[in-house]
């Protein structure tokens, strides 16, 4: 295992291992940034093929955590925590516990939360040996559950796009096609279909999709769904949907979904450029999750979490007027907007 010499190593301030024999827990911490405030986000849980693969994990998406936090305009840096194992065979209240201690023992540097593996229900146990974590607040109106809110911020970026692309956001009889009606997704299609949109939804789970039919959407392939005839495309489900060839596929005008890493290179967000489809980066659009959780932690009202999750719309503005003034990626643009912010107060610091 490289640490320094990983491709996703960028500067990391901080990484931390740790094992715990009694309860197996052995887990990554990574730091990428905290010039804006402490490091927030989630721990994830995979039975990762070997040491390499979690360490790349947790350094790419605590990265991404700096940039989503910066541009979502949260005091906040960019963190990550992994636990390497599978969820369904290894996890155990000590493990979560021992997980705990290892959050405490970092001082508040890093706050952990919800990621796919862990539920509110483990952040719960977490809790018990630290009070740095987020997302696990009682009697909200969605639980600690950030996923309606971040739905709530695709939702409102995908009126955004419409706006600047075609000069209205009305979404009557506009077409969507959803990839992955999950958690994120689900609320969603619900907040599409409420507004006249029509929704063509693809899962591989059986069971999400038959929700999605009963709340009015049509269902097509998983094969379809990336080529599909809509206005819109809205990738909910894996990073790295759109790809060298999946690119050429794309029939939509817009590409705006809630999924993580979804260009699986630069390359997409250029061909995208090119093709005229307009891509709206995920680490903007998708942010609702980390001012949910961000309000949760600061105990604020959810007609603040809301407000502020509306403002993902000026931001994407921004890029979109930016990028078609130079012709650059809007995920280029993105990240060099998140840069100004986070790294202009290193300059400062450095000063
Ligand atoms: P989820 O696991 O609840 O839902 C993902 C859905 O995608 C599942 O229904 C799954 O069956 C489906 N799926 C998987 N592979 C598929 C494929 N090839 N074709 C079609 N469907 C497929 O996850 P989620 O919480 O809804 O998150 C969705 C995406 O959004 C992820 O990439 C996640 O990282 C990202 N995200 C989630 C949040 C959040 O608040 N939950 C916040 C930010 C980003």
């Amino acid at each position: 295992m490289t640490v320094f010499n990983s491709p996703y190593f960028d500067g990391h301030e901080l990484i931390s291992f740790k094992h715990d024999e009694r309860s197996g827990l052995r887990a990554i911490v990574a730091v990428h940034n905290s010039n804006l405030g402490p490091a927030l986000g989630g721990c994830r849980m995979s039975p990762y093929a070997n040491d390499d693969d979690a360490l790349n994990d947790v350094l790419r998406l605590s990265r991404g955590m700096s940039y989503k936090s910066a541009l979502a305009g949260l005091p906040l840096g960019g963190g990550k925590a992994v636990i390497i194992g599978d969820p369904n065979k290894i996890k155990s209240r000590d493990l979560l516990l021992a997980m705990g201690s290892f959050v405490d023992d970092l001082a508040g540097r890093y706050i952990t939360a919800e990621d796919s593996g862990t539920a509110v229900s483990d952040l719960k146990i977490i809790a018990e040996r630290t009070s740095y974590v987020s997302g696990v607040m009682e009697g909200g109106r969605f639980g600690g559950d950030p996923s309606p809110y971040t739905a709530q911020g695709v939702f409102y970026g995908i009126k955004a796009a419409l706006k600047f692309k075609c000069g209205s956001d009305c979404l009557s009889g506009v077409r969507v096609a959803v990839q992955g009606a999950g958690a994120v997704g689900r609320h969603l299609i619900a907040l599409l279909i409420g507004e006249g949109a029509q929704v063509f939804v693809a899962d591989v789970n059986p069971q999400n999709s038959d929700l999605a039919r009963q709340a009015g959407a049509t269902i097509i392939g998983c094969d379809e769904v990336l080529g599909f005839k809509a206005d819109v495309l809205a990738p909910c489900a894996m990073g790295a949907a759109i790809n060298s060839i999946s690119v050429e596929s794309i029939q939509a005008g817009i590409v705006a979904g809630a999924a993580n890493n979804q260009l699986a290179s630069d390359a997409q967000g250029e061909r995208l450029l090119q093709r005229g489809i307009l891509y709206v980066p995920d680490f903007v659009i998708n942010a609702g999750g980390i001012i949910d959780v961000y309000y949760q932690r600061a105990e604020g009202s959810s007609a603040n979490t809301s407000a502020h999750i509306a403002t993902i719309a000026d931001t994407l503005l921004e890029v979109f007027t930016r990028s078609s003034a130079s012709n650059m990626s809007t995920e280029k643009i993105a990240e060099g907007l998140a840069e100004e912010k986070f790294l202009f107060k290193k300059r400062i610091k450095a000063a």
